[in-house]
């Protein structure tokens, strides 16, 4: 049985992000879920040591979650938010409302972080044309930012590796210099900030009556490599959008939630963002639920009678699904009674010491880390600093020692993603921890061996 499964799979699946012949070398398939672990068909455990792709707050098959779902089932599985509403969505909007930035007021339901992206750049670009500026059209976005698969989306992030084939498709924007300190030339968080804050000032002041809007990940650009961004990077480049007249969209998809032991990361700067995109953890990982925030003066710019046409039309099937949004609800009820941004604060001081183990093995380069999401980047030489090359795959290959000793991650090329469920313990954070620094350790000397270098 286990058998026809995995010939099945070969048969007629295609996978997201995945060269087929890797999956085709190395099948997994899941079978279930209990608490922070996840089991295949042949009854192999593994830890979610990535939250089944940064999504899982509370663990699997949660009771309280599950049971949220199989009440409003009892009701109404789903029905269209166009020109109506529901009563989960509703109640769920109230709920967000309270524990966003203070700016943002409206919610505008989607099913992907993609989406969410996708819609708050339609709204900041009709914001100008319904308000008489149609000449701000323009976006800046931050080099090697993710957000999201779509056109748009893939206008805005951009990761060469992924997007490149796509050039010819894309919008026109400008791309500023993202502050990665760890490969800037001083290394100096503050430096590097005022460089790239610097850079970004030189665009609006030459272009901002072109510019509609800037977009940019919230402290963290996790795609591109879990890279933090300095102390008052956030918070200066809000300054320059308030400034210079642009909106300023913020992408909480990775980092909403707690994640960064905030509920959204652009608290650790108090900064206010003109809309913001958030996804993931907003179902405990369950449903695909997302969602655009925006500021009052942004939605009274499209509220008009039917006729001036400045109605904002986008929706999808599944716009604002019940269970989904049941689920949501249900989980940010978790967050309070749980208190689960107050123990990611406390348990990311106690991961910041078990990554310590890490820092002095020959081949990490670099820890970031912000809450419980964190990157361990892998160089071929330390004190160079110099990378691996893509073909050898090191980070891959990392990840699958990984798997065979217990535990899932995804890196992002060479560096290694650790983003565990919010809910694991100290000592489940322990035994990940152990398992990526054999890992981290037993790769690169293979590497070394198989490569004919000294050891
Ligand atoms: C995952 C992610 C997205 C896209 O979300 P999907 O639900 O995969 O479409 C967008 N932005 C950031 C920062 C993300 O991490």
């Amino acid at each position: 049985m286990t058998h026809k499964l995995i010939e099945k799979s070969k048969k007629h699946l295609w996978l997201p992000f995945t060269q087929m012949k890797d999956y085709d070398q190395d099948p997994l398939i899941i079978e279930s879920g209990e608490g922070i672990k996840v089991k295949d068909i042949h009854g192999k455990e593994y830890y979610d040591g990535f939250s089944s792709v940064w999504l899982n707050v509370h663990g699997h098959r949660k009771k309280e979650l599950d049971e949220a779902i199989k009440n409003q089932l009892e009701k109404i599985a789903h029905s269209t938010l166009l020109g109506m509403t529901n009563v989960p969505a509703t109640e769920l909007a109230e709920k967000l409302i309270e524990i966003t930035p203070d700016k943002l007021t409206r919610v505008f339901y989607s099913d992907s972080g993609a989406e969410a992206m996708e819609i708050a750049l339609k709204m900041a670009f009709q914001y100008w044309k319904n308000i008489g500026r149609q000449e701000k059209q323009i976006f800046i976005s931050m080099q090697n930012g993710y957000h999201g698969d779509t056109i748009g989306a893939v206008s805005l992030g951009a990761i060469d590796l992924f997007h490149h084939v796509y050039g010819a498709l894309m919008f026109k924007s400008y791309k500023v210099p993202y502050p990665y300190v760890y490969r800037s030339d001083s290394g100096d968080p503050s430096l590097c900030r005022d460089e790239c804050l610097q850079r970004l000032e030189e665009l609006l002041m030459e272009r901002h009556d072109e510019i509609a809007a800037l977009s940019i990940e919230s402290m963290v650009q996790g795609a591109a490599g879990m890279i933090v961004m300095p102390k008052g990077f956030l918070s200066g480049v809000r300054e320059l959008c308030t400034k210079y007249d642009v909106l300023m969209i913020v992408d909480e998809v990775a980092t909403g939630f707690g994640r960064t032991g905030k509920m959204f990361a652009c608290e650790h700067e108090q900064v206010q963002p003109d809309l913001m995109a958030a996804g993931k953890g907003i179902t405990g990982g369950y449903l695909p639920i997302a969602v655009t925030f925006t500021s009052e003066k942004i939605y009274e710019a499209f509220y008009d009678d039917y006729e001036t046409l400045k109605t904002f039309f986008h929706g999808h099937s599944y716009t604002g699904n019940q269970l989904g949004c049941a689920v949501a609800l249900e989980n940010l009820r978790l967050f309070q009674t749980d208190s689960i941004v107050k123990n990611v604060a406390k348990k990311s001081e106690q991961l910041k010491e078990m990554l310590e183990e890490l820092a002095s093995l020959p081949h990490v380069g670099d820890i970031r880390q912000l809450g419980l999401m964190c990157g361990i980047e892998l160089v071929q030489d330390k004190a160079t600093k110099e990378p691996y090359p893509l073909e050898k795959r090191i980070g891959y290959r990392v990840s699958l020692k990984m798997r065979e000793l217990g535990m899932l991650t995804r890196p992002m090329g060479n560096v290694i993603v650790f983003m565990p469920p919010l809910v694991s313990t100290k000592r489940e954070l322990q035994l990940m921890v152990n398992i990526m620094k054999i890992a981290i350790e037993v790769i690169p000397q293979e590497e070394a061996i198989l490569s004919g270098q000294d050891v």
